[in-house]
């Protein structure tokens, strides 16, 4: 009898096709990232790898210290060197969820506060911009969206936003550049 190529369990009926073998229901939901993808082309290799890094984050979640958070953007984690994106979906279009970076992923930290004089008013939109080296060391970009729309920038609560934003900026270079004192010194 067939067995699936990561968890071994003996496949009956229901089993679904990789490169190298077949997967059982529950491995199959992981690795085509919740259906939303084909298998059929994706090796063993690959699979060890989406499996490494989902433990890694099921890790760090469970180990997560909270030692500063922002609002309800962004926490981190001063102890294993990590931060959250919490993605609320309060404060994005998309809901997606929580994503885990290390501080020393962190290349360049911007404030996009753009001013737009629509009819002789002065509007803003606010967001965060966090360019990241993922695994493969490629750039990645995440933001943080405050305003998507823009608002006045007399309005109480773009002065309680652009705060929050201005946090974020300072204690984002602020981790990041810890990591690189420390690696100086060694
Ligand atoms: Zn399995």
């Amino acid at each position: 009898m067939k067995k699936c190529l990561v968890c071994g369990r003996k496949l009956r009926i229901i089993k679904f096709k990789t490169l190298d073998g077949f997967l059982c229901k529950n491995c199959y939901r992981v690795i085509s990232f919740n259906y939303t993808r084909t298998v059929t082309q994706v090796s063993q290799q690959e699979i060890s790898n989406i499996f490494e890094e989902n433990q890694k984050i099921t890790n760090l979640k469970m180990n997560f210290e909270i030692s500063k958070k922002i609002g309800s953007y962004i926490f981190f984690d001063d102890k294993n060197k990590y931060f959250c994106l919490t993605n609320n979906p309060k404060f994005t279009n998309l809901a997606s969820k929580p994503e885990y970076y290390p501080y020393d992923a962190i290349k360049d930290v911007k404030l996009q506060n753009k001013e737009l004089i629509i009819k002789g008013q002065d509007l803003h939109t606010l967001a965060v911009e966090i360019f990241l080296k993922d695994n493969d060391q490629n750039i990645i970009k995440r933001n943080i969206v405050f305003l998507s729309y823009p608002i006045n920038g007399n309005a109480n609560i773009y002065h309680t936003l652009l705060k929050f934003a201005k946090q974020i900026v300072l204690q984002l270079q602020k981790v990041a550049n810890t990591d690189l004192a420390t690696n100086i010194k060694e």
